[in-house]
């Protein structure tokens, strides 16, 4: 048997996943499509290796507007799989059968999944399938994925017609006008196409689909005549050529629909909409959420995710690995520069990564319990009203609440958000929320600086959400991330238990992936930063305060007097801060008092902080490591999230170029309001950047053009 392609296509929330793993169970291999962060799932059909399925992005048409449903259309049209399997939810049988149209005029034999029938038999809906199937005029089969039922008949079915691949496809007719117009419009195109897929290029021509039109070598003449050909038609149903499509493919379905729905349909409202009253009530909502996501919190950062933390942190990476380890080093008489690499570089390299396993695994678990029983579109629904208004989607919460105890998790939570500019703007901002780890550099400062203030802790707090929100308004409106919101179509899938295996299965790959992707970078540069600050430029092992890292600091420390901090040991705590924001305080321990152990508020070198530090200036050094790159593990979380080092990049940059800024204009500000000095040229320059600030937030909107991105490019990965 020749190898067979098959697609999966389908809504969000059809149950794609979940036919997707039930069909290939542990064959499957997760990565993502080329250039951009969706997702890539592929795997090989459990009880046949020739037979390799696609699970294509969630999509709700095949327009090129969202990286999606770009992803789906190029897959579908340069890659050409041998049949599609369309998964169609039937209790939203028309909304879904909106793709189907334009999946089967692609010319690939489409294959009908008709899912959920378990739902619309509890709901005592009946619906002629037969009917359905001849008004198509494709095979459809009932399935429930969920309980497993009828998908080896789809695929095996799929298989078949893939088989059968010659013969003629199948396309939905439709209006007699519309119609004599697609004719002519092949008459135009003649062999320009390939047969197969002529209805497709027709009818996207005829939608004026610029980036199908640059795929396709036209005559000059041949634009013109289909020109003419479209602008005649849309006198005739005097209405614009798109909306003409969609009206039509509206018309076509609802009188299918009509077709194979035996009976009147009563309204009925299930437990579903029961649960809907009161968790998306007008005033119920926001403590009800607010209420879920303390529980997660809870359960992930406070109890026992951090249980398994701790547990990695301290005692496996803390004692029991590193005395073993260090005890055969001792009996081998191993080097001491390589018990140091081997302890303080790979070892605690491993920890750094394995410590945040648990937190990861548990966060995702409790977030996949909330996507698999529907919470989670509820949530996206309530909150999205108030986090549009500034460029956020209603999801972004979720990883900014998570941030605030550790922000490795919280950028990996922006996978719940689908739209991609969006989730990019969110991973970008996420870690602007003071983490867990931050606390002691509050605490330190609060405590040398401001003892008597209660304030300094909720503003760290202020300063994090207000760089978050004001981020994500001005970032919307620049060029990267402008463009039309993508039509929101929200639809609540119904409650129901959640599949344990699906659940299990999202926790568990998401966690691997957090541990080979970002692990690397984390591993790496803990050994930098241990080589750096254990050794001297001549190789010999020195402490610290005579290490690279403290010459680097040295060298580097300039750059920050403008900010009020330019002496070296701020910048060494700064850098050694990209290693874990805790150690932020014990560096200041070791380069100030020679100590290797401090109190969690550093009290031991207040004293020396106060002789190096204004109060406005340790100040402006706090909001700087509040707001800069995260540690090295949120970093790889970003690039693992990104998929693009480019992206990283400017992720990193950007947090690292507001920091400065921010830190900068509070110390300027600060030193001539509060410590008296005179107005310098450096307030003039804060001033500017205020200006400027002011300038990014309330400027108009970048106006974006299409996006192109040519068939041609894309490249089988
Ligand atoms: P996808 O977004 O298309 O990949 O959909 P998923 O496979 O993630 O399914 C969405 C939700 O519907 C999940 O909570 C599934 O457990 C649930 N689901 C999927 N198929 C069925 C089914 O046939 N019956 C029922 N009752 N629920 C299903």
């Amino acid at each position: 048997m020749t190898k067979i392609e098959i697609a999966l296509a389908g809504n969000p929330n059809s149950g794609k996943t979940s036919t997707f793993n039930s069909l290939t169970g542990s064959n499957q291999f997760v990565g993502n499509w080329p250039g951009v962060t969706v997702e890539r799932k592929s795997g090989f059909l459990k009880k046949n290796k020739n037979v390799e399925l696609h699970d294509l992005p969630g999509i709700y048409s095949m327009s090129p507007y969202t990286p999606e449903e770009i992803v789906a259309r190029d897959y579908l049209l340069v890659q050409r799989p041998n049949v599609i399997l369309d998964v169609v939810d039937a209790t939203n049988l028309e909304r879904n059968l909106y793709l189907t149209t334009q999946l089967m005029e692609t010319g690939i034999p489409v294959v009908i999944a008709l899912n959920m029938i378990d739902i619309l038999e509890k709901q005592k809906r009946t619906l002629n399938i037969e009917k359905l199937s001849y008004g198509l005029g494709i095979p459809v089969i009932a399935t429930s994925a969920l309980k497993g039922r009828g998908l080896n008949q789809a695929v095996t079915k799929a298989i078949k017609v893939a088989q059968d691949y010659e013969s003629e496809p199948q396309y939905p007719t439709y209006d007699n006008r519309l119609e004599a117009a697609l004719a002519e419009m092949l008459d135009v195109l003649g062999s320009t196409v390939p047969t197969r897929q002529a209805r497709w290029f027709a009818i996207k021509l005829f939608e004026r689909d610029e980036q199908v039109l640059q795929t396709l070598d036209l005559s000059s003449l041949q634009k013109k005549e289909i020109e003419e050909i479209i602008k005649i038609t849309e006198k005739v149903f005097n209405d614009d050529a798109e909306s003409i499509v969609v009206n039509q493919r509206y018309e076509f379905i609802t009188q299918l629909v009509a077709l194979c729905s035996s009976e009147k349909q009563e309204i009925r409202f299930t437990i579903s909409d029961k649960i809907d009253r009161i968790v998306t009530n007008r005033f119920l909502a926001l403590p009800i959420f607010a209420l879920v996501m303390w529980l997660v919190y809870y359960v992930s950062i406070q109890t026992v995710g951090t249980m398994g933390t701790d547990w990695v942190n301290d005692e496996l990476f803390g004692s029991l690995i590193p005395d073993t380890v260090s005890h055969w080093l001792e009996v081998w008489q191993v080097a001491p520069w390589m018990q140091s690499l081997i302890l303080d570089g790979i070892i605690a390299g491993c920890g750094a990564v394995l410590g945040f396993l648990p937190q990861i695994a548990v966060l995702f678990l409790c977030l996949g319990i909330l996507e698999d029983c529907g919470y989670m579109s509820r949530v996206a629904f309530v909150m999205d009203r108030l986090f549009r208004k500034f460029g956020l989607s209603g999801k972004s919460f979720i990883p900014m609440l998570i941030a605030t105890g550790c922000g490795v998790p919280g950028v990996m939570a922006s996978r719940t958000i689908e739209n991609e500019k969006d989730r990019k703007i969110t991973i970008m901002v996420t870690t602007f929320m003071p983490c867990s780890a931050k606390l002691p550099i509050i605490a330190l400062i609060a405590g040398a600086f401001f003892p008597h203030s209660s304030w300094v802790a909720p503003s760290a707090y202020l300063v994090g959400i207000s760089a978050i929100i004001l981020s994500g308004i001005a970032l919307k409106k620049t060029k990267l991330f402008a463009g039309d919101t993508s039509p929101f179509i929200m639809e609540l899938p119904s409650y129901h238990m959640p599949g344990w295996k699906n659940v299990f299965r999202y926790s568990f790959e998401r966690s691997k992936s957090f541990a080979k992707k970002a692990g690397t970078i984390i591993f790496v540069m803990n050994i930098v930063i241990w080589f750096l600050s254990s050794y001297s430029f001549t190789l010999q092992a020195v402490e610290t305060n005579d290490s690279i890292l403290a010459h680097l600091g040295r060298a580097v420390a300039p750059i920050f007097a403008p900010l009020g901090w330019g002496n070296w040991q701020g910048t060494v705590a700064t850098i050694t801060g990209l290693v874990a924001k805790e150690t932020v305080v014990g560096t200041f321990g070791v380069l100030f008092k020679g100590l290797d152990e401090v109190s969690e508020n550093g009290s031991e070198v207040w004293g020396s902080l106060q002789a190096t530090f204004t109060a406005v200036s340790a100040y402006s050094f706090l909001v700087f490591n509040l707001l800069c790159a995260p540690c090295f593990a949120a970093i790889g979380a970003i690039h693992r999230e990104m998929n693009d080092i480019k992206w990283t990049v400017m992720a990193i940059s950007y947090q690292c170029g507001l920091a400065y800024l921010v830190s900068f204009v509070i110390y300027q500000f600060g030193s001539v309001l509060v410590e008296g000095r005179h107005l310098n040229i450096g307030t003039g320059l804060a001033a500017f950047v205020v200006l400027f600030i002011l300038y990014a937030i309330f400027k108009k909107p970048v106006k974006k053009e299409k996006e192109v991105l040519s068939l041609a490019t894309f490249e089988k990965a």
